[in-house]
């Protein structure tokens, strides 16, 4: 995702603001508004668990589909939004197939998710949002008793560790955005926004896709996507992946979508609006796409940019890790590095060339390789915003010393107002202070080690754990590794400490 400066004064009001927003917010959660539903009880088969036992009318997905390996996740409980998530489920694959009517703002779904336990227990969990109204739930073909308090649906279903099953869930409703855990000026909701058209945009980082399906909405627990989208004409829908199919009937238009790399919750994208769609090839051969609003020659032009961003992270990074890139624009004000398929907001700040280096350089530091806990947020933010440092150095004959003492401006302010880059306060996600300390500590590494190296080890780290999570110590001890350097109390300073450390 990408940051806007924030004066510090400015800063400092939202923040006080948002505190006591914030403390209205709980007031409001302890209210205990959990209404509990519960489906007619059905007696479950106590043998019924096992995905052989699917009969001629179980879900059509195989949990034990031979590509579902690439899926398999080592979930955690996450250290910073502990209520989202359940780290007893690897989801492995989402099947979704949505209905949206913008005459009624109704969203009618079926989700069939492929998954793996991971502990032995009574039931399991997901994240779906409350005004989504599930109409039943199946696992392994069995209709199951469910309670849906909250955003938690919890499905009473037993399940064994290690064995794989199908749940399949139907729901319906008028999908809410979440509140998003922040005091950013950009965002104030996530995940599923609709507009006064009737159109349709997602952007959910750090939670928000429960707002639109049932998941697993923590970074740790990547799976595989198919999307299947029916709209009413014009209208368009957009997600994930590549275009698989598109059928134009009854004055319906049906997209399906294939995502055949793993992707965390947060970088999942639904757009539905009015699109015309363009493509071309990167130098390197890789088919780009843009779905841009019909008669938006401007979000056309900008998004030409992507060609040249693609050349200059190549180089840079390696070859782009996905088979396809798309972008898509919706009407926010932010953009947001979606897997395969970047969301931009419509706004010249959300399509200039500096956020599509940004949200491009994500699919190498955030997508094909993820934080498991929304702690390491930086890992993400700190390499794409030094490398749209490098890239806005290059482009206005400026060196990096130049665009990082810019930086430097901003980063002891947000620093001091929302905490260390790895260790903030849980409600102001996504602030300065995750952006612009770790991209100074990437450069004053770049200095310590010198070019060569620094850029070795950039290209190098996508690939350790392509299509996969990491944490903090993985990461740090493989760069020490890397560049025979012993680095603890660097990378202390920089990510925890409360001051700014000193710059050469
Ligand atoms: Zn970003």
């Amino acid at each position: 995702m990408k940051t806007k400066l924030i004066a510090a004064l400015a800063a400092l009001i939202v923040v006080l603001v948002v505190v006591l927003v914030g403390v209205w917010a709980l007031v409001l959660r302890s209210g205990g508004d959990d209404e509990a539903r519960v489906s007619d009880p059905t007696p479950v088969d106590p043998d019924g668990t096992s995905s052989e036992t699917s009969g001629p009318n179980g879900p059509a997905t195989d949990p034990n589909d031979p590509a579902f390996k690439a899926a398999l996740s080592e979930p955690v409980e996450d250290s910073v939004y502990p209520n989202v998530g359940d780290p007893s489920v690897d989801a492995l694959h989402y099947g979704l197939d949505l209905e949206w009517d913008p005459e009624s703002s109704i969203l009618t779904g079926n989700a069939e998710i492929a998954f793996r336990a991971t502990s032995t227990q009574e039931q399991f969990q997901l994240d779906l949002g409350k005004p989504l109204e599930v109409e039943a739930v199946t696992v392994d073909g069995n209709e199951v008793d469910y309670v849906h308090s909250g955003k938690d649906l919890v499905v009473k279903s037993p399940v064994q560790m290690d064995r794989r099953y199908v749940a399949v869930i139907d729901y319906a409703g008028t999908p809410e955005p979440a509140k998003a855990p922040t005091t950013r000026s950009d965002f104030t909701d996530i995940g599923f926004t609709i507009t006064e058209d009737g159109e349709v945009w997602t952007m959910q980082e750090p939670y928000g896709a429960f707002t639109w399906y049932p998941v697993n909405d923590q970074p740790a627990d990547k799976a595989l996507y198919d999307f299947t989208i029916t709209t009413p004409e014009p209208l368009i829908g957009v997600a994930n992946g590549t275009l698989v199919d598109r059928t134009d009937d009854d004055d319906q238009t049906v997209t399906t979508w294939h995502l055949d790399s793993p992707a965390s919750s947060y970088l999942t994208t639904l757009a539905i609006g009015e699109y015309e769609r363009t493509t071309e090839k990167s130098r390197s051969g890789v088919p780009l796409s843009y779905w841009t609003p019909v008669d938006d020659p401007q979000a056309k032009q900008a998004l030409r940019y992507t060609p040249v961003a693609m050349d200059w992270l190549e180089d840079k990074l390696g070859p782009y890790p996905y088979d396809s890139l798309g972008s898509v624009v919706v009407p926010s004000e932010s953009a947001m590095e979606t897997q395969t398929m970047i969301t931009y907001g419509n706004t010249e700040y959300a399509l200039s060339p500096e956020t599509v280096v940004h949200e491009m350089a994500h699919h190498w530091y955030g997508d094909t390789v993820s934080p498991s806990d929304w702690s390491d947020v930086w890992m993400n933010e700190g390499m794409a915003m030094y490398l749209q440092g490098a890239f806005a150095a290059q482009q206005s004959h400026r060196t990096v010393d130049k665009v990082m003492e810019e930086y430097a401006v901003v980063e002891r302010s947000s620093r001091r107002i929302d905490g260390p880059p790895a260790d903030y306060d849980p409600r102001t996600f996504g602030q300065n202070n995750i952006y612009y300390g770790p991209a100074l500590m990437w450069h004053e590494l770049r200095k310590k080690i010198g070019d060569d190296r620094f850029w070795a080890m950039v290209k190098a780290w996508p690939s350790v754990h392509k299509d996969g999570n990491t944490d903090r110590k993985e990461y740090l001890a493989w760069i020490e590794k890397q560049t025979g350097e012993e680095l603890t109390a660097f990378f202390d300073d920089w990510l925890l400490g409360k001051k700014t450390p000193k710059r050469r």
